[in-house]
């Protein structure tokens, strides 16, 4: 398998904070106003499962799309979704298809989702290039790999026309991001004042993230946390394909990362069906990432 399979070792990270974590520079420490309306955006990262960049290893989940589509509409939600770069020229047809038969929008999660040794800039530029030449537009959103977005990057996404991220994980995961004490809510990002930021969900708190792959890994604790813990107002609830369908590409990954990515993940639908029903009940509004952008613009006026 390849190194970069595995997103709990430390080489990932360890390489990008090299590249471009600039000394002294922090995301904004400051908790925004709650605001008074309760949104859920269910998000999808777009990608080759678990970054296998290897022969017989290439969107093998994309065999499910049809139970993909299936699922999503049942669950009657809209959804947004950050595509990689590459599997946007890869996979035209996949992408028309999720456009066309589901309630989407598209946003960008990279060009190759991996360190490279191109720039941050140029990684957007061949992302946007490749969203550009799709859609016939460019990107207004993005998602950084791993959630592992640097301050420096911020001004970069706003010269380079974007108007809002949503890769912070107000949560802590060692080697990878620490941010115990960055704001739950959508806030402006410091110094950067036509960018949002839109961080991804955790429960109040303890700050575990709210996404499929925690929800997969706890299981039924986490689950019924949902309906009793505070949460957000403003949820932003990630899932990826691999998190909801088995593939050889889960046999692939190193043993603990197996292990642990493999728990409760025949169920793993069933899962996402209950979390989403929970969350409708506690009075959120399903919402696209460009609705909560929108809600968030008006509420700075
Ligand atoms: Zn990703």
């Amino acid at each position: 398998m390849s190194k970069a399979a595995d997103e709990h070792t430390e080489d990932a990270s360890t390489q990008r904070q090299n590249g471009n974590r600039a000394a002294g520079q922090r995301l904004s420490r400051t908790e925004p106003q709650q605001p008074s309306k309760k949104q859920f955006a269910l998000t999808l990262d777009l990608e080759n499962d678990w970054y296998f960049d290897e022969p017989g290893y290439d969107h093998l989940t994309f065999e499910y799309i049809d139970d993909f589509i299936e699922l999503i509409d049942r669950l009657s939600v809209p959804l947004s979704i950050f595509v990689v770069g590459k599997t946007l020229e890869q996979y035209p047809e996949v992408i028309d298809r999720l456009d066309t038969e589901l309630d989407t929008e598209f946003h960008l999660h990279s060009y190759r989702h991996e360190p490279t040794t191109n720039s941050f800039r140029e990684e957007l530029k061949l992302g946007k290039e490749a969203f550009r030449n799709h859609f016939g537009h460019d990107p207004i959103g993005y998602r950084e790999p791993y959630g592992d977005i640097d301050p420096a990057q911020f001004p970069v996404l706003a010269d380079e026309g974007f108007l809002f991220d949503s890769s912070v994980f107000p949560s802590y995961r060692p080697g990878v991001y620490s941010n115990l004490d960055t704001p739950l809510e959508p806030y402006v990002i410091e110094g950067v004042p036509d960018l949002l930021e839109i961080p991804l969900g955790v429960f109040r708190g303890v700050r575990i993230p709210l996404s499929q792959n925690y929800l997969k890994l706890f299981g039924r604790p986490l689950i019924e946390l949902l309906s009793v813990a505070p949460l957000p107002n403003t949820l932003v609830y990630n899932v990826h394909l691999q998190d909801l369908y088995r593939t050889d590409s889960h046999e692939n990954l190193p043993g603990m990362k197996r292990r642990i990515m493999g728990r409760n993940l025949d169920r793993s639908v069933e899962i996402l069906e209950e979390s989403v029903d929970r969350i409708r009940s506690k009075g959120y509004e399903p919402a696209k990432i460009t609705d909560i952008h929108s809600y968030h613009l008006h509420l700075k006026q």
